[in-house]
C-alpha cells in the first residue's frame, strides 16, 4: 500500500441528534432567498416541517419550495434551472434521500450556467467540461443509504430500454454543508431503512477494495463497515432506536465520503443499467447483489490472482463483520459472504424478476456495466463472471 494520495474537497459538517436546527443560521450566511428541492415523500409534510418552516421564517429566509418526484431525469433539471435561474437565488437547500439530493446538487450547479445538463453526462452526449459557478449548496439526507450529501456527483435516470443512469460529476458540485441529523431516519420505512442500508454497506465495502484505496478512506471505510454491523438490523427492526440511527447515519455519511475519493466496483458497475432499464431502487439493486457479487470476485481473485491483496481484505471484513477471530484468510473471507448473505435474507431484499428483470435481459445489462465503478473493481470479471451475478439474483422459476 503506497502512502502517497490525494483527498479531494469535502463538505463542511454538522453531525448528530438536532443539528437540524442550526440549518436556517447556516443557510442565512449565503443570503436571503433559498431553493428548497425536496424529494416525492417530502419531509415537510412529516412532523419535521412545521418546526423547519418556522425556522426559516425566523430567521428572515425567503423560501421557494420545489419538488422532485422520484429519480431525478435530465428533463427535469433542466426545467428547474429555466424556471428558478432569474430569481436570485443565494443558496439551494436540498432535503431528502439521494434524489432530492442529487436533483439539488444539480440544479446548485446549473442555476447560474443556465445550460442543458446533458452538456456534461458522462457518457452520454458531448460531455462538455463544466466551468461553474455553482450556486451554494447545503445537502440534508433524511435517508441512511446513497452518502450523496459527501459526493461531488448527481446521478441523473432516463427511463425505459434505452434509458441510462449516469452521473453529472465535478469538484464544484460537492455541498458546502451536510448537515446530518440521525432523528430524520424515525420516520422512515423498513423497506426503505433495508435498501439505503445495504448501499452504505455495500459503498464502503466497494470503496475498502477498490484499486485506488487509500489509507486514509480505509480507516473511514472500516469504522463505516463496524458502525454498519451494529446499526443496520437493530434499525431496520426499530426505527426509534437512537444509537441505531445514529450508527447508520454515520455510516452512509463514511460511505459517501469513501466513494468519491477512491470509487466502487461490481456491484455498482451493474447498479447503473439495472437502474436505467427496470425500475428498481439504487438500494435495492445494491443490496439484492452484494452478496453474489463478493462470492463471485472471490472466487475469481482465487482462481487467477491467489496473492491479490484484495483476498486480504476480503478476511478482514469477514473478521470485523462477524465479530469473529477468524485464523485464515480463506475461511474469514468465506463467512464474509455468508453474513452478506444472512443480510440478504433477513432484510428481505427482493430478486431481480420481481422488477421485471427476465434471464434474457442479462446480457444487455452485462454489456452495460463497464462504467467507471466497475473500473475499480478489485480484479477485471470476465462477462459471464458479471452474468453470474446476476443469475445469483435473479429468482422466479427456474
Ligand atoms: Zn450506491
Amino acid at each position: 500500500m503506497s502512502m502517497e494520495f490525494a483527498i479531494a474537497r469535502l463538505p463542511r459538517i454538522e453531525f448528530g441528534s438536532g443539528v437540524r436546527h442550526r440549518l436556517p443560521r447556516i443557510a442565512a450566511d449565503f443570503g436571503r432567498r433559498v431553493l428548497l428541492v425536496t424529494g416525492s415523500r417530502s419531509l415537510l409534510q412529516g412532523p419535521f416541517g412545521a418546526e423547519l418552516e418556522a425556522g426559516f421564517a425566523a430567521a428572515g429566509l425567503d423560501l421557494i419550495g420545489h419538488r422532485i418526484s422520484g429519480e431525478p431525469s435530465p428533463e427535469a433539471i433542466d426545467a428547474a434551472v429555466q424556471r428558478y435561474r432569474d430569481r436570485g437565488i443565494s443558496v439551494v437547500v436540498a432535503i431528502g434521500g439521494g434524489s432530492a439530493l442529487d436533483a439539488g446538487k444539480a440544479i446548485a450547479g446549473l442555476l447560474l450556467p443556465g445550460n442543458p445538463v446533458l452538456d456534461h453526462l458522462e457518457g452520454v452526449g458531448p460531455e462538455r467540461p463544466y466551468l461553474g459557478p455553482a450556486v451554494p449548496l447545503i445537502a440534508v439526507p433524511t435517508t441512511a443509504g446513497t452518502g450523496s450529501e459527501a459526493t461531488k456527483n448527481a446521478v441523473l435516470s432516463r427511463d425505459g430500454a434505452d434509458g441510462f443512469k449516469k452521473s453529472f460529476r465535478d469538484e464544484r458540485l460537492v455541498a458546502q454543508y451536510a448537515v446530518v441529523d440521525p432523528d430524520f431516519l424515525a420516520t422512515c420505512p423498513p423497506t426503505v431503512i433495508a435498501g439505503n442500508g445495504m448501499d452504505a454497506l455495500t459503498q464502503l465495502l466497494e470503496s475498502y477494495l477498490s484499486l485506488r484505496a487509500n489509507p486514509f478512506c480505509d480507516a473511514l471505510a472500516l469504522d463505516g463497515l463496524a458502525r454498519a454491523r451494529d446499526s443496520l438490523l437493530p434499525l431496520y427492526r426499530d426505527a426509534g432506536n437512537a444509537d441505531a440511527r445514529a450508527g447508520m447515519a454515520y455510516a452512509s455519511l463514511l460511505s459517501g465520503i469513501t466513494l468519491a475519493q477512491v470509487g466502487l466496483g461490481s456491484v455498482h458497475g451493474l447498479a447503473s443499467p439495472l437502474g436505467a432499464f427496470f425500475p428498481v431502487p439504487h438500494g435495492v439493486v445494491c443490496g439484492t447483489l452484494v452478496a453474489a457479487a463478493t462470492a463471485v470476485n472471490i472466487r475469481a481473485l482465487r482462481e487467477r490472482e491467489p496473492r491479490h491483496p484484495a483476498l486480504a481484505r476480503y478476511a478482514r471484513m469477514g473478521r470485523l463483520l462477524t465479530g469473529q477471530a477468524l485464523r485464515g484468510d480463506a475461511e474469514a473471507a468465506d463467512a464474509l459472504v455468508a453474513l452478506l448473505d444472512d443480510w440478504t435474507r433477513l432484510l428481505d431484499l427482493p430478486t431481480l424478476d420481481r422488477f421485471g428483470v427476465t434471464p434474457g435481459d442479462h446480457p444487455r445489462v452485462v454489456a452495460s456495466s463497464r462504467g467507471s465503478s466497475m473500473k475499480t473493481n478489485p480484479i477485471v470479471l470476465q462477462d459471464t463472471e458479471i452474468a453470474a451475478i446476476l443469475e445469483a439474483r435473479q429468482g422466479g422459476a427456474p
